[in-house]
């Protein structure tokens, strides 16, 4: 008998997340990533890949959105418990997060009963970063580098069998081939693919920079944030910009970014800058992980992570695939 043939749209993190786990879920069948654009050309390669929750990232339910937070955190440790760690781009380290106004912010009730630290400040960490920081936090946590963990999951799809395809898909009934299962993986690209007008992208842009000395993670009011990395990048944010689709690096958000990085840590004053990049997050409210039939083909989609789809896609990818073992299982014919 024929394997059954699934496809995965989307190859950013994840696409590439729900592929791995649907190797091992969904043993015998064929599984095909197809996406315009692969690894440092998605929107995941531009991300810091920060384990650090916003409120803006939601479920349908309170009970959802943790379930996808801890699962990722699960997902993740595994990962960086193995020795596979550095290749796979994951990492370990503390961050401080200040502000001058409201303590709140430095909270986190998302990740607070989740990570091995979470604390306040003390008096002497509040001058770390100059004077004027009445509140703030210190957090473990960890990050996941797209630059390497793209090419790392990428390699163990392919290993295990998969394939993959290079293209622009216009519409779920225009496929080059005929699939039984369909995972809708697209990020900012499903709002066109599924005419999601929930769907909208927050612009961001980053410095990635030079900084061999930096080991732990700042953030301060206002969006300014300084994240370590491997090979020494470091990632200087940056700008939340609704419904801004423009994908060219301004002059003015760079001069801003490193602005307001320079006044959290002096030091970076004379910092080598690398290169500017601008991302789309694909932002919708809730992410989108549900299960359609369109045109008698079953789809589950999987996208609208906004800023947090990096720390979040293996969770999210959970469900999508639980909810494509029960599809494919059903009834419901496929016709396309
Ligand atoms: C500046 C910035 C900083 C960020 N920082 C963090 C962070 O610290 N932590 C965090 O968790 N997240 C962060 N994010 C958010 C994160 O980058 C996104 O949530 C995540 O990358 C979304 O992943 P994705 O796989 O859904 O989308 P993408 O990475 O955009 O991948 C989408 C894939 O679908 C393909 N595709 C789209 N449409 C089609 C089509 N019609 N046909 C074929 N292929 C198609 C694309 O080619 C691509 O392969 C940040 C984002 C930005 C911009």
């Amino acid at each position: 008998m024929e394997s059954p043939k699934i496809a995965v749209l989307g190859a950013g993190v994840v696409g590439t997340t729900t592929a791995r786990l649907l190797q091992n879920e969904m043993r015998n069948t064929e599984v095909t990533i197809i996406a315009e654009s692969f690894k440092e050309d998605t929107t995941s390669a531009v991300a810091a890949g920060m384990f650090r929750p916003g409120t803006s990232f939601r479920g349908s339910t309170k009970e959802i959105t943790k379930k996808w937070i801890d699962n990722s955190w699960e997902y993740w440790q595994e990962i960086l418990k193995s020795s596979e760690a550095p290749q796979a781009g994951l990492m370990s380290f503390s961050s401080y997060i200040f502000s001058k106004e409201n303590y709140q912010v430095t909270r986190n009730h998302l990740i607070e009963d989740l990570v091995p630290i979470y604390r306040p400040a003390d008096k002497n960490e509040l001058k770390i970063c100059g004077e004027g920081w009445k509140y703030g936090s210190y957090f473990s946590t960890l990050k996941i580098g797209c630059e390497r963990y793209l090419p790392w999951v990428e390699k163990k799809f392919t290993v295990n069998g998969g394939k993959i395809v290079k293209g622009k898909i216009d519409s779920f009934t225009s496929l080059p081939q005929r699939f039984d299962l369909v995972f809708n993986c697209t990020g900012l690209g499903a709002k066109y693919l599924c005419n999601d007008f929930d769907l909208v992208p927050i612009r961001g842009q980053v410095i990635k920079a030079r900084v061999p000395w930096l080991k732990t993670a700042f953030y301060g009011d206002y969006d300014a944030y300084i994240i370590p990395g491997f090979d020494d990048i470091a990632t200087l944010g940056g700008v939340r910009q609704y419904d801004s689709y423009n994908m060219n690096v301004c002059k003015h958000d760079a001069a801003a970014i490193f602005e307001r990085s320079c006044e959290l840590l002096p030091a970076l004053k004379n910092v080598e800058i690398i290169e500017h990049k601008v991302g789309l997050r694909p932002h919708r409210v809730p992410v989108r992980v549900e299960g359609e039939l369109i045109n008698g083909l079953k789809v589950v989609h999987c996208y609208g992570h906004g800023g947090y789809g990096v720390m979040c896609a293996p969770g999210t990818a959970m469900d999508a695939v639980k909810i494509g073992v029960d599809l494919f299982k059903s009834n419901i014919r496929s016709k396309v």
